[in-house]
């Protein structure tokens, strides 16, 4: 080890108390060290946000901190304050401070306490804002959530099409963007929009061996399948995805009549019984959560052992994160899709309402669903070329874990079996 790294690694220990990198923690924090402009790409859980927060506590200067979720931000300022003795080190700008409040994060900023400020996409393109931060020492600006700039993301902020020309004012400042998106589509529009072509690029791999893909055609047997299936993983925690919050609630209806023990969660819950419920579920006082995709967003359960989609999910990306909520302790991690022909049409007409381009991409992102759902390969393979990754679907990580891989179908038989 050179100098330079011994140095890291102290403060690593010293500030978070870990004794080692992960993944590509170190070669990236070296980078946001010299100043250049970087993007990270690395799995959700990958430890994307030490990226930009030991490099911030170990520079001068504060460093931006661009997210979109007030609650995250919260987080992460109170996990950071935890860390030091000065409550300064970290804030978030946003809304919601008084005069009093805005005037104390200044005045820790201007003093050099202040080493991380959160602040919303919409905050930083108050006037008076960008006048103050052009005033004051910034060493880089950090943009998590990065994917949020691009229509082909799964969450798409017009507001972070702006920050470009924002951070421009505030003079010749180093960009770190970080995203667990990995389509290439994604990636090029991120480096696009943030005008660093040149950044250096971190990419992890995407792969979870511990998964294992399935696809079964949707029958109107569904749900004794879905009972039959449960019954097998007994006393086992699961996740069940549906498309629409009725449909949630009569699985979670029909899991409880058959035995199961299952709560609904989805947004026309109020919040008391959504929180009940979710906190039922990581107490593991339910094992079976029935879902719409409002459910699992920072959910951090290590021992979910299946995740279900009962509808196609609306993108492979989508797919991705929603089943990766399972097996994040390295434990059995079965991921069940049910497919039909009908609900890709059901999701189209739900798409012909929205404007012009929307439609377009929702089905562009569709059809890599359909190709996944009705392809013979390797499902992991295709995921992983979908995240423009090479997997070997011989000798890869997790290579036979699949139903494609352990039980080859010519792909006639393929296509007969889910076109219905
Ligand atoms: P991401 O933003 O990529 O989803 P986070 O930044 O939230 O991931 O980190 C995920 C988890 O990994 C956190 O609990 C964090 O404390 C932990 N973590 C990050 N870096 C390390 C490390 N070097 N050693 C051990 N745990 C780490
Ligand atoms: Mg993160």
């Amino acid at each position: 080890m050179n100098s330079n790294e011994i140095e890291i690694h102290k403060e690593l220990k010293k500030y978070f108390g870990f004794s080692q990198f992960k993944g590509l923690q170190e070669q990236v924090i070296t980078s946001i060290l010299g100043k250049t402009n970087t993007f990270v790409i690395m799995p959700t859980g990958g430890g994307k946000s030490l990226c930009y927060q030991l490099p911030a506590l170990i520079q001068d200067g504060t460093a931006i901190v661009v997210s979109p979720l007030i609650a995250l931000m919260k987080n992460q300022v109170d996990a950071i304050r935890s860390l030091s003795s000065e409550t300064g080190i970290a804030h978030v700008l946003n809304s919601s401070l008084t005069k009093t409040e805005i005037a104390q994060v200044k005045k820790d900023i201007s003093s050099g306490l202040t080493k991380l400020l959160y602040v919303a996409p919409e905050s930083l393109t108050k006037e008076e804002y960008v006048a103050f931060l052009q005033s004051v020492p910034i060493s880089f600006v950090a943009i998590d959530e990065a994917h949020c700039i691009s229509e082909w993301g799964h969450d798409f902020r017009p507001e972070y099409r702006n920050l470009r020309s924002i951070i421009k004012q505030l003079g010749k400042v180093p960009i770190i963007g970080l995203t667990a998106t990995a389509t290439p589509k994604v990636q090029e529009d991120i480096l696009k929009n943030l005008d660093m072509s040149d950044a250096n690029t971190f990419k992890a791999s995407f792969n979870r061996p511990n998964l294992y893909y399935e696809v079964r055609t949707k029958t109107k047997n569904i749900e004794s399948d879905i009972i039959r299936f449960i019954k097998q993983h007994k006393g086992k925690s699961g996740i069940i995805y549906c498309l629409s919050r009725k449909k949630v609630e009569s699985i979670a209806e029909v899991l409880q009549v058959n035995g199961i023990s299952a709560v609904p969660y989805h947004a026309g819950l109020d919040a008391k019984t959504r929180a009940k419920h979710q906190d039922m579920f990581l107490m593991e006082d339910v094992d079976v959560v029935v879902a719409t995709i409002a459910f699992g967003m920072g959910i951090d359960k290590p021992d979910v052992r299946f995740v279900i989609h009962h509808d196609i999910p609306k993108s492979l990306e989508s797919y991705y994160q929603e089943t990766g909520r399972a097996g994040r302790d390295g434990g059995e991690g079965h991921c069940l899709a049910y497919y039909s022909y009908k609900d890709v049409e059901k999701l189209e007409k739900f798409m012909s309402g929205k404007p012009v381009a929307e439609q377009e991409i929702g089905f562009a992102l569709l059809q890599e669903v359909v190709a996944y759902a009705e392809t013979s390969m390797s499902r992991r393979k295709f995921l992983l070329h979908y995240f423009g990754e090479e997997f070997d679907s011989e000798t890869g990580e997790g290579a036979d874990m699949d139903d494609n891989v352990r039980n080859p179908k010519n792909k006639i038989e393929a296509k007969e079996q889910v076109v219905k």
